[in-house]
């Protein structure tokens, strides 16, 4: 096998035993991304000069007789968190030529553990979609068949991860952008609990749902990421001060016992049937590892697509107003007063994705509307939350379907908003209750395309959900699997 094609849990002990260098294993994922970026367009840039740059920093480091954590394994960044030095377009037009002064918490946190920055991965433009078709700069392909979409909004990151371009991503969820994309791709994605990872740097999409967390090419991997990257900053005033576990050493433990419940509204009409009985047959074997099913309920369902686009088009319409042209990214040349300079550099700088979100959530928020939308919709999230904390007092995990079918082909559903939102079905309550959420390999859909299980763990409780789905992936076979590019 290729360094490129390595966990970072094998690269960890090639590393630590001087069988690589970081440069040597740079160089590996270096070529190829030469060799498969031109067909997946995962990146909007790659930072090969400074890459190569930072694995002789980290080479440096292991031979002072520095070991583990993340030192000279090479990721890449969703394209919406802050690098210094590199530029940041959150795949916008509005932030085109934006280079960050400083770095946000993630890039920070890479130097500090001597991981290696790649570069930056496309997405949907301020994260608003579900197939990264949404993006100003490219199409990105999934690389099981590229005429299909990757999922989103994290769909670089997710296609770049499996297509080995890099050992691992971070991508962020607001509704579902790391999961769903890591369902359609074929690998790992985890939205920790709400607070458990610093957002200071991660462009704002809506702040009470926006979390940072990794895509990986296995369970164990993702414990390694999240274990680097949570815990509390003070740059962050939502981020937590719990202590953060040793989330790798609790893995093989076992799931004997453990209590997985099952909501039946979570396999509805209209889903794809070898999607449902590929989740279904993952709970079977959890089943057979020692697991206890049950059927639980979560009533408040139907709602959480309307009570979601209510919430995060209003955050969004008062997050993207800094957008002004004044003090960030592009500017109209040829107004002639200040507003006209405002309205056509919004304009001219936002997709029509953003602008529908922008107008639907300034509309909700407006006087007369506020108690009709706004407000409801925050009743809803209330009972949202309220049917998950019931459920945990019955089961330790939960477990449904990541997305309701696999990859659908690029341009299927950007005519119909609606149904581009409905591939959210799934992952959506999951940001409205703040909790842990994972998507894990589990099999392929009647197109050959990957399937996704996804565990919901209780608030903060991370460890137990890494840990069922590492069991599964103990007695399956599917997060081996490679596309053929
Ligand atoms: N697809 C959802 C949306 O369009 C979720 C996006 C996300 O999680 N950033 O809003």
């Amino acid at each position: 096998m290729e360094p490129h094609s390595w966990t970072i849990h094998e690269a960890r002990e090639r590393l630590d035993n001087g069988r690589i260098t970081a440069t040597g294993l740079t160089r590996s994922v270096l070529a190829r991304i030469e060799a498969v970026e031109p067909r997946v367009a995962a990146f909007n840039t790659v930072c090969a000069d400074m890459a190569l740059e930072q694995a002789a920093a980290a080479d440096r480091r292991l031979q002072a007789g520095e070991r583990g954590g993340l030192l000279g394994i090479p990721l890449a960044l969703k394209d919406n968190m802050i690098t210094q030095g590199v530029a940041t377009t959150c795949s916008s037009r509005i932030l085109k030529n934006f280079v960050p002064p400083a770095d946000g918490a993630m890039a920070a946190r890479f130097k500090e553990q001597g991981a290696i920055n790649l570069g930056k991965t496309n997405l949907d433009e301020f994260a608003m979609g579900s197939s990264t078709e949404n993006s100003a700069t490219q199409i990105t392909r999934n690389p099981w068949n590229l005429e299909r979409a990757p999922g989103g909004s994290s769909g670089g990151a997710a296609a770049c991860v499996a297509a080995d371009m890099a050992l691992a991503a971070l991508g962020s969820d607001t509704g579902g952008s790391i999961r769903q994309p890591a369902a359609l791709c074929g690998v790992v994605g985890l939205k920790p609990t709400y607070g458990r990872v610093s957002r200071y740097g991660l462009v704002a999409f809506a702040s009470s749902l926006d979390q940072i967390g990794p895509i990986t090419k296995d369970v164990a991997d993702a414990a390694i990421v999240l274990g680097a990257i949570a815990g509390r900053d003070p740059l962050d005033a939502t981020s937590s001060a719990r202590p953060v576990p040793d989330y790798s050493r609790g893995l093989k433990d076992g799931i004997k016992g453990l209590r997985i419940g099952v909501p039946r509204e979570y396999f509805i009409d209209g889903m794809d049937a070898p999607v449902a009985d590929a989740v279904r047959a993952a709970i079977d074997t959890l089943k057979g590892l020692g697991a206890t099913v049950r059927e639980i309920s979560l009533p408040h369902t139907r709602y959480a697509v309307a009570t979601y686009y209510l919430v995060a088009t209003a955050e969004a319409s008062s997050n993207l107003g800094r957008y002004d042209g004044v003090r960030y990214g592009h500017r109209a040349m040829d107004a002639r007063d200040l507003l006209e300079m405002y309205m056509a550099t919004r304009d001219q700088g936002f997709g029509p994705e953003v602008k529908r979100r922008i107008m639907l959530g300034t509309y909700a928020l407006s006087a007369g509307y506020y108690d009709a939308y706004y407000k409801k919709a925050q009743q809803a999230r209330t009972l949202i939350l309220k049917d998950f904390t019931d459920a945990f007092g019955q089961v330790d995990v939960i477990a449904t379907p990541t997305s309701p079918t696999g990859a659908f082909r690029l341009g299927e559903r950007t005519a119909d908003p609606l149904q581009m939102y409905l591939s959210d079905i799934f992952t959506i309550s999951i940001n409205l209750a703040g909790l842990p959420g994972m998507s894990q390999p589990c099999g392929v859909d009647g197109n050959g395309m990957p399937v996704g299980l996804q565990l919901i763990g209780k608030a903060f409780d991370e460890a137990t959900m890494l840990r069922a789905g590492w069991a599964f992936e103990q007695a399956t076979a599917f997060h081996k699997a490679k596309p053929s590019l």
